[in-house]
Order: structure tokens, then sequence, then C-alpha cells
């Protein structure tokens, strides 16, 4: 190899050797491996050509789950250039500002994207409808498409910056995480080898399901860790399909899975619930799915039994990550997983950890501190932002803002994030806990927990309801409920109902701050 395998240059020559195996799938459109790849290089070389791309400037992208994402992405890295995905739910103004905190150098969109990021004034390449004025259509810009065509000559090495993703904004505004090769290079590993772990303790065979092969299909957008390197980045290193959607639909999810013959579902919790949840559920053939796999928000143990029931003999898989982790950084599958529902599972093979103090001491097995995470994984810092940067990377160290205890066996187990904690009267209510005891209850079909300001307590705890469709509870009874499930104290003491859905980001966390905001004014 010319490269080092910990670059996406190599990852991305290697599969082409997968030649004419189905790389994308998205609706009718089917794309092998040697196709993305003539792209991805064609791409690449216009960027440099024609645009003036060198290494280290950023490329956007700003674009639903269209194969188009993934040829730029592809391109902007072969081009040695910074990829910087863009959340593409945001607003126009939210556009703006991500193109100008990355300083983006070409922007690359479809077209319900491209009107609100016209007016930002940097170069704009437009694919899958209206190309505003001044900007080139995506097709025209791509030229042809030869078979010979070869990567550009760029000179890089793993520890070169490769991209800039947004964090979701759960807890304040988003920060761009800036990854080097070498954090992507890892992440098809860590992934791959936490599926085949979970498989293999499910005595699950792989081979039997799809020709060999990890037909996946993927739930959330491709501008989130998860959809990028769980996801993409390691089917594309495996030789594996990508099934995209256009967006979360759980009956078009369960037509995917019929008709791809998918064998690994991936995204988040919520997904996983919806799927069989819907009315038409038995009707698909689901026989091809080995594996479901979800993180990026607490998953109920609720989750676990429901689809041990639903879909036996799977091997589902509760994986932990942030964007400063490059994706999964601790998982849970297999028998772990059945044992212990409620933990987050075990470091993956490349990761220390451990949980600390408020001082930075840590902390002995089965005490509730910060933590934190360490390994080839964890990226380089925050694009400009050397303060929180400073604050959030301490010698090699990320702390992750989650408070968390791992027990004697080394299985970690997430309570709350450190900023959602409710302090009642001095004692720690982990809105988690509640959480997922309100979740036991059958008529509860989403749940959050949030702090009440109280001039007694300094905070109670509050609960928001939205009750499953045709059911019905009240407040006592869900709290005599709760009574035999959690301690007094941190039974809610504050309920609101509501019909309409819990506000979540893309990611499916919930907004506190919005829930906060809507419900407390405050
Ligand atoms: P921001 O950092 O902008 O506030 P965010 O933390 O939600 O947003 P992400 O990087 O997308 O942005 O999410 C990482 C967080 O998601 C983790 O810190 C953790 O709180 C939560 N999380 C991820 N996976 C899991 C999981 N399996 N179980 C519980 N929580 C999880
Ligand atoms: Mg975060």
């Amino acid at each position: 190899w010319k490269h080092a395998p910990a670059h996406f240059r190599a990852l991305l020559e290697m599969s082409r050797f997968h030649g004419e195996q189905i790389f994308l799938a998205y609706e009718d459109e089917h794309i092998t491996f040697e196709e993305h790849f003539r792209r991805a290089a064609t791409l690449a070389g216009r960027l440099i050509g024609e645009y003036g791309v060198r290494k280290g400037d950023r490329v956007a992208v700003a674009m639903r789950n269209y194969p188009e994402w993934v040829v730029s992405f592809s391109a902007a890295l072969a081009a040695g250039a910074i990829a910087v995905p863009l959340n593409a739910w945001w607003t126009e103004a939210e556009l703006a500002y991500g193109v100008r905190d990355s300083g983006a150098k070409v922007l690359i969109a479809d077209g319900e994207r491209a009107a609100r990021l016209a007016s930002t004034g940097v170069p704009l390449i437009v694919t899958r409808g209206e190309v505003p004025a001044g900007a080139r259509a995506y097709d025209e810009v791509m030229g042809e498409v030869t078979a010979d065509v070869k990567l550009p000559d760029v000179e890089l090495s793993p520890e070169d910056p490769a991209t800039i993703f947004y964090t979701s904004g759960t807890t304040g505004h988003p920060k761009g995480a800036l990854g080097s090769h070498r954090n992507l290079g890892q992440s098809p590993m860590t992934v791959s080898y936490g599926f085949m772990r979970a498989l293999a303790m499910a005595g699950k065979d792989l081979a039997a399901a799809a020709g060999g092969r990890r037909i996946t299909l993927l739930t959330v957008p491709l501008f989130h860790v998860t959809g990028c390197f769980s996801a993409l980045t390691t089917t594309m290193f495996t030789g594996g399909g990508l099934v995209l959607m256009y967006k979360w639909d759980p009956e078009q999810a369960l037509r995917l899975i019929e008709r791809e013959k998918v064998t690994a579902m991936i995204g988040v919790p919520t997904n996983a619930w919806q799927l069989m949840s819907h009315p038409d559920f038995g009707k698909y053939d689901l026989s091809s799915l080995a594996t479901l796999g979800y993180g990026g928000a607490p998953a109920p143990p609720k989750l676990l039994e429901r689809i041990t029931a639903n879909l036996p003999n799977r091997a589902p898989s509760n994986g932990y990550g942030m964007t400063e982790t490059t994706a999964l950084a601790i998982g849970n599958g297999g028998a772990d997983y059945q044992a212990r529902p409620d933990s987050i599972g075990l470091p993956t093979a490349v990761v220390d950890l451990r949980v600390v103090d408020p001082a930075g001491t840590e902390l002995p097995p089965g005490e509730v501190g910060e933590l934190c995470v360490r390994g080839p994984n964890v990226i380089m810092g925050y694009w400009n932002r050397p303060e929180a940067t400073a604050q959030t990377f301490v010698d090699g160290w990320l702390h992750t803002g989650d408070l968390a205890k791992i027990d004697d066996e080394g299985f970690v187990y997430i309570v709350d994030r450190a900023k959602d904690m409710v302090i009642r009267g001095g004692e720690n209510v982990y809105c988690a806990e509640v959480e997922a005891a309100l979740f036991e209850h059958p008529a509860v079909d989403d749940a959050a927990v949030i702090g009440v300001p109280d001039d007694e307590l300094g905070e109670e705890v509050g609960a928001v309801i939205r009750l499953a469709p045709g059911r019905s509870v009240t407040t006592a009874e869900l709290r005599e409920f709760l009574a035999d499930r959690i301690a007094k104290f941190k039974i809610p003491a504050h309920v609101w109902f509501r019909d309409g859905e819990l506000p979540r980001n893309p990611g499916g966390k919930i907004l506190k701050t919005h829930l906060r905001r809507e419900i407390l004014g405050s």
C-alpha cells in the first residue's frame, strides 16, 4: 500500500476491489463499489482543478442521505480537504453558521438546502432540485466519468484532519468536532468488532443471512457520526451494502428490510421501537435481519425486552458514542446485553475508560462520576474553540459530560448527562433512571424527566409523558406504579401529559432545553 491504512484514500481505493457488488442502494438506484469509486475520484479531481481545493481546505456537504452525499464526502477526503457534513435539518441561519464557522471553500448541497445556502456567497454545487443563480449543477461539474479515473495525487498522513462533524447541540450550541484520518480509519474496526461479537454471542451466523455480506439499513442521517462511521465507513471497508432512506419512516424501513434483504439496521433506539410498533410490522418478511444496532441516546431496558419478544433470535446491540469519539466507544450486545440490559457494555478494543470526580481524581468501581475516554477514536479537538477544547480534552482524556459508573467486571452504566441531572434537596436524581421506570408502564409511549425549580428543594422532579394510542393513566396511578420501582424522592412531583411527539433532534435525543422552555418558560 502506498498509504497508511488509517487513511481514507486507502479505504476508498481498497473498496473498489469489491467491484460489481452493490455498495449503495437508494430507492431504485443501486451503485456498485467501482462506480462509487469512479464518481468520487472524478469529483475529487474537479474540486482540485475547478475549485482550487487544496489540502486542509473545507468542503461542506448539506443534503439528505442521497448517494451524492457519499460521493461528495469521499471526494472531499480524497482531494485532501476536510469534509464538513452540515446538519440538513438546520435552518438558513444555522446553515450560515456552519458555513461561516467551518470557513468552507465549496458547498455541495441538494436543491432543498441550496435555496437556504445561496445567500452565503460560497461556490455551490447542487444536486436533485433547482440550481439557484450563480450555482452549478452537480452533473455538469462531474461531466464525464471515465473507467480509468485515478485518485488525485495528494500527500496525506493519518494525523491530518479529515472531518468536522457538528455535535448534536443537545446541551448548547453545536460544536465542530475535528477528526483526523486516523480517527476515521479506526472506525470500521471498532464497529465491525462490536457487531461480530454481538452476533457470535447470540450464536448467529451472519454468513447465512445475506451471502456473507452485511447489508445495513441506515435509519439516521449521514451527517451525524453514527451514520457516517457506524454505517458508512464500516460498510465501505468490509464490502457490505448500505441502504439509504430519504428520511426515517417505519413502514418504508419494513419494506426495505424485506426488499434489500437487510441484515443490520443501524440508528437510534426510537427507530427500533417505532419499527416494532408499526401496525404492519407482522406483514413483512424480516428473516434476513440479524442485528439491530442503536445508540446515540439512552435505550430503555424495555426496548431489549420488546426486541426479544418481537424479533427473537436477533443480536441487538446498544452502542455508546459521541461525535467526539468518532461514533462507537462502548458497546453491549449478545448474552452480555441480555444479562445487563441497563448497561452500555464494555469498552471497544481501542479505548481506555475511567470515571472521575469533579477534581479529576479516578473513582473506584461502582461510584458515579464523569466518564472519560481515551483512544485513537478520540478527536483532535473542537474546530476554532481553544477554550472548549482545553476544558474537554485534558491530558489525553476526553471528558464526556456524562455521569457513569463502571462495575467490577468493567461494564459501564450511564446514569445521566451531567447537565440533565436533577438535584432535589441535595439528592441526585438521574433522569434516565426515572425515564426507564416510566417506560415500564404500558400506557407510556414516550417520557422525559426534567428538573423543575422549587423554592424549598431547589429542584423537583417533573415528567412529561406521551401516552400510547388508546391508553390512559392518571398521575396518581403512575406515581403508585413508580413506587415499586424507584425511591420515593425520585418519583416525579409534577406530571404533564401531552398529545404530540416530544421535541427531539434528528439524532433521537429529547431536547430538554426546549421542553423546559415550553413547559416552564425557562
Ligand atoms: P452537544 O454535545 O452539542 O450537547 P450531544 O452530546 O447530544 O450534543 P452527540 O455527540 O451526538 O451530541 O451525542 C453524544 C451523547 O449522546 C453522549 O454524550 C451521551 O449523552 C448520549 N449517548 C450516546 N449514546 C448513548 C447510549 N447508548 N446510551 C445513553 N446515552 C448515549
Ligand atoms: Mg455532547
